[in-house]
């Protein structure tokens, strides 16, 4: 996580935090210089341009354009820079809250914008019959296997390329009626009776074997077999932080770093790990939140 700014801010100049905020105060002092100077010189220094489209929603998302390398800062956390082109995305967490505020920051100072988010509509889940190591592991080889394998995943989440991959908007990941969903996104799990946490994915059932296509450009930033809970598992990188991720795969056809373009196939459809039947998890993250994919499907970023 990158720091956040509010609160701390006032603190830093007696308190012991001081010395680990003074990255955070150079670059709030910088930020406040550039808009005095906005102030003082409206007709040479204006703030960025900021064009945004999305759907604002829990469980949603902002494609935004403005001026290019622009810092990004969401409810007061650091999020990175506009890309090349100007280009950046936004993720909204199934439990974001009623409004997220954006500020963009520009050489001639900084623009805001208030996000009102909907409220998603979830629904309850209930799995029963699942293998019980599949629902609250205790066998301690396989939580030791599950702590690196959780380590794997987190680096993958972690990648960063510098791309506007996401520009083009998304298709959806599987041949046009070769699937039906079956599982919809945010819904409170109940397993085996056990409230668990939240459905972070879209579940689409079809038949082994279906080809999965990346549904936009990106790099691979994890493919492997063998996962306990996601059976074969592939993520994709589409750039500033959206990651895409493909669960229960029963073969990958990617590897980890390879380039790959909209439409390209990375797997095929299985039933491995944690799954009831041969169908594929659909997932999408951007810096921790949690997405629902389907919202990206046909929207692309403001011209
Ligand atoms: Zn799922």
């Amino acid at each position: 996580m990158e720091p956040r700014t509010s609160g701390s801010l006032r603190r830093t100049g007696r308190g012991p935090g001081a010395l680990e905020s003074a990255a955070i105060l150079n670059r709030r002092a910088a930020l406040l210089g550039l808009t005095s100077a906005a102030f003082a010189a409206p007709a040479l220094a204006a703030p960025p341009p900021l064009r945004l489209s999305g759907v604002y929603r829990q469980g949603g998302f902002a494609f935004g354009r403005t001026t290019p390398r622009a810092d990004l800062w969401l409810d007061d956390e650091a999020v990175g820079r506009a890309g090349p082109g100007g280009l950046f995305v936004l993720g909204f967490d199934r439990d974001a809250a009623a409004t997220s505020t954006l500020r963009v920051s520009g050489a001639g100072g900084s623009v805001s914008h208030v996000f009102d988010l909907a409220p998603g509509d979830f629904d309850i889940q209930r799995i029963s019959g699942l293998p019980q190591d599949q629902v609250s592991p205790s066998d301690p080889a396989l939580l030791a296997r599950l702590k690196q394998q959780n380590a794997l995943k987190q680096a993958a989440l972690a990648s960063r390329i510098d791309t506007e991959d996401f520009r083009t908007g998304f298709v959806m990941p599987l041949p046009a009626k070769s699937w039906r969903r079956t599982g919809r996104f945010g819904g409170q799990r109940v397993l085996n009776g056990e409230a668990k946490r939240p459905h972070y994915g879209t579940d689409l059932a079809a038949p082994k074997g279906t080809s999965i296509l990346s549904p936009a450009g990106g790099v691979v930033s994890m493919a492997a077999s063998g996962m306990h809970f996601e059976g074969g598992l592939v993520m994709i990188d589409h750039g500033q932080g959206l990651v895409s991720i493909y669960l229960h795969q029963s073969k990958i056809v990617c590897q980890a770093g390879q380039r790959v373009e909209r439409g390209q196939k990375i797997g095929e459809v299985g039933a491995t790990g944690r799954a009831t039947g041969p169908h594929l998890c659909w997932r999408m993250t951007w810096r921790g939140r949690h997405m629902d994919p389907m919202l990206l499907v046909g929207q692309t970023a403001p011209a």
